[in-house]
C-alpha cells in the first residue's frame, strides 16, 4: 500500500519557529537608514511595525517561541500534509524519490497566512487596529484580511491596478473577508499621486504599492501599521514553520532529502521549507542541494546584482543588501504575479552570495507544461508560482533517470491555482511567452541601483 500522505500528529506541531540568523557562519550585512544611509536602529521601524515585529526583525535568537493564540489558529489547517509523489514519480518515469509539503490547504490557498496570523496578532497586542499593506496578485491581501478579520483589525489593501482590474475574484476575496481594496497607484497617498503625475494611466507595480502603504502607516501618528507579506526577517521566521514539520515528516517517511526545492519572489516560501534544511546543512555539514527557482523574466538572483537597494519605488523603507534588478525594475507580463519582485529577501541573498543555496531560472511555457503534468499526476492544480518549484524538482528528477541516482527531493507546494485559471486559460490556447530578458535591460535596470559606501 501507497503511503502518500506523510500526517504529522497535530500535538506534534512545532511550538517555536526557527531563525536562521543564528546559524550563519557569516553575519548579514545591517539594513540601512534610507535617509542617513546609517545602519537602522530599532527605532527607525517602530514609525510602520510593531515593537514585538521588530524584535524579531533583529533577533539572533534560535527559536522563538509561538504565542498560544497563534497555535492555535494555526491548527485549523496545520500541520499540512507532506505528500510522496508517487504518481508523478510515475509519470516521470524516474527512479528518484519526491515529496512536496501541501500548503495549498491553508485558508488563503497558501503559505502567505502562515505570517498574516501572528503579524497581526503581534499588533494587535501593541494596541494597533488598523493595517495597511499591498498585494500584487493577491494571494498576501487575502492572507492578510483573513488574519484581520479574525483579529478585528481593519485591514486596507493597496492593489496593484492591473490585478485590481484583471483579478476581480481576488478583490472580491479580499474584501469577503471585509478587507479594504484600493486600485495603486491611487490619489490618496502623496506618493500615489506623484505616480500618476508622472504616468496617469499607470498600470502600477509592486513597488508604487508598498510606497502607498507605507506611507500611510508612516503618517498616521501611530496608530496604523503596515504589514509586508513576504522579504523581512521576520516573514521568513514565521514560515519555518513549514520546514520544521517537514523536517519531522520526512524523519516519519524515514527518508532525507537530497534536494530541498521552493519557488522564489521575496523569499518566504522558499526560506520557510529550505532553512530548516540549510541549519542541518551548515551544523551537520550536510551536502543537500537547496534550490531556489525563479522566472527567467525576473532573474533577480540569477542575474541580479548583490548591492544594496530600496524595497520600493518611493525610496521609503530601508536599504537592503541583497539581489537585486534595481527598484524600478519593471518585469515582463508574466502569470506569476508573486514572483515579480525586483529584489529579494536579504537572508536568501545572503546565503546564494555565501553558495550555501543555488538558483536556477526556469520559463513560463516549461513551467505550465509541468505544473499540468503535476495536476494530472497529483490531482492539484498549483499557483503558477508554485509552478517554478515543480518544474525545479521534474528537472531534477528527469536528471536522475538520465544518471540512474535515486536522489529524494523534497519541493514547497506553496499554494493551488483556483484564481489563476486565466493563466492555464492562455497556456492551453499557447499564448505564452517566454521572456529571457536582454543583457541591456538589466544593465539599464541596475544603473539606478544606488551606490553606497559600506560604512561598516
Ligand atoms: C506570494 C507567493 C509566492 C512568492 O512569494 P515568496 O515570498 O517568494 O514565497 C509563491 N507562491 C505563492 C502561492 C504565493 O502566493
Amino acid at each position: 500500500m501507497n503511503r502518500y500522505n506523510i500526517l504529522l500528529d497535530p500535538a506534534q506541531m512545532p511550538d517555536h519557529w526557527y531563525n536562521i540568523v543564528a546559524d550563519m557562519p557569516v553575519p548579514m550585512d545591517p539594513p540601512l537608514h534610507p535617509g542617513t544611509m546609517k545602519p537602522c536602529e530599532p527605532g527607525d521601524l517602530a514609525a510602520i511595525f510593531p515593537e514585538p515585529l521588530i524584535e524579531q526583525e533583529m533577533s539572533a535568537q534560535r527559536d522563538i517561541s509561538i504565542p498560544g493564540e497563534v497555535m492555535d489558529i494555526y491548527r485549523l489547517w496545520r500541520p499540512t500534509p507532506l505528500r510522496r509523489a508517487y504518481r508523478l514519480e510515475k509519470a516521470l518515469g524516474t527512479p528518484a524519490k519526491i515529496y512536496y509539503k501541501n500548503e495549498s490547504v491553508s485558508p488563503s490557498g497558501s503559505h502567505k497566512i502562515n505570517t498574516s496570523v501572528p503579524q497581526v496578532y503581534y499588533n494587535k497586542k501593541s494596541g494597533i487596529n488598523e493595517i495597511t499593506t499591498e498585494t500584487g496578485a493577491g494571494q498576501w491581501g487575502t492572507a492578510l484580511s483573513i488574519a484581520c478579520s479574525m483579529f478585528d483589525v481593519k485591514c486596507t489593501v493597496y492593489m496593484v491596478r492591473v490585478s485590481y482590474e484583471q483579478k476581480p475574484y481576488r478583490r472580491i476575496l479580499i474584501e469577503t473577508y471585509g478587507g479594504k481594496v484600493v486600485p495603486s497607484p491611487s490619489n490618496t497617498t502623496d506618493s500615489g499621486r506623484a505616480f500618476l503625475a508622472r504616468d496617469p494611466d499607470s498600470t502600477g507595480s509592486l513597488g508604487m504599492a508598498i510606497s502607498e502603504a507605507v506611507e500611510v502607516a508612516a503618517k498616521s501618528g501611530g496608530s496604523i501599521k503596515y504589514a509586508l507579506g513576504s522579504v523581512l526577517n521576520h516573514v521568513l521566521l514565521h514560515n519555518s514553520i513549514i520546514g520544521l514539520e517537514a523536517k519531522k515528516q520526512m524523519e516519519l517517511a524515514g527518508d532525507y532529502p537530497d534536494v530541498v526545492i521552493g519557488c522564489c519572489g521575496g523569499g518566504s516560501n522558499f526560506a520557510g521549507l529550505a532553512f530548516p534544511f540549510v541549519q542541518d546543512k551548515i551544523v551537520k555539514k550536510l551536502k543537500t542541494d537547496i534550490i531556489a527557482s525563479e522566472p527567467a523574466a525576473c532573474p533577480t538572483l540569477t542575474r541580479g546584482l548583490y548591492a544594496y537597494d530600496f524595497g520600493d519605488t518611493a525610496h521609503l523603507t530601508p536599504l537592503l543588501k541583497q539581489y537585486t534588478l534595481g527598484s524600478n525594475f519593471m518585469p515582463p507580463g508574466i502569470h506569476a504575479g508573486g514572483l515579480r519582485y525586483h529584489g529579494v529577501a536579504q537572508q536568501v541573498a545572503h546565503l546564494a552570495h555565501q553558495d550555501i543555496i543555488r538558483a536556477v531560472a526556469v520559463k513560463q511555457n516549461p513551467v505550465f507544461e509541468a505544473s499540468l503534468m503535476f495536476a494530472k499526476a497529483e490531482g492539484i492544480v498549483p499557483a503558477p508560482e508554485s509552478g517554478h518549484a515543480i518544474r525545479a524538482a521534474v528537472d531534477e528528477a528527469l536528471k536522475c533517470k538520465e544518471t540512474g541516482e535515486k536522489k529524494t527531493i523534497l519541493f514547497n507546494l506553496s499554494g493551488h491555482g483556483h484564481f489563476d485559471m486565466s493563466s492555464y486559460e492562455s497556456y492551453l490556447a499557447n499564448k505564452l511567452q517566454d521572456y529571457e530578458l536582454d543583457d541591456e535591460v538589466i544593465q539599464a535596470a541596475e544603473a539606478e541601483i544606488p551606490k553606497v559606501e559600506t560604512v561598516v
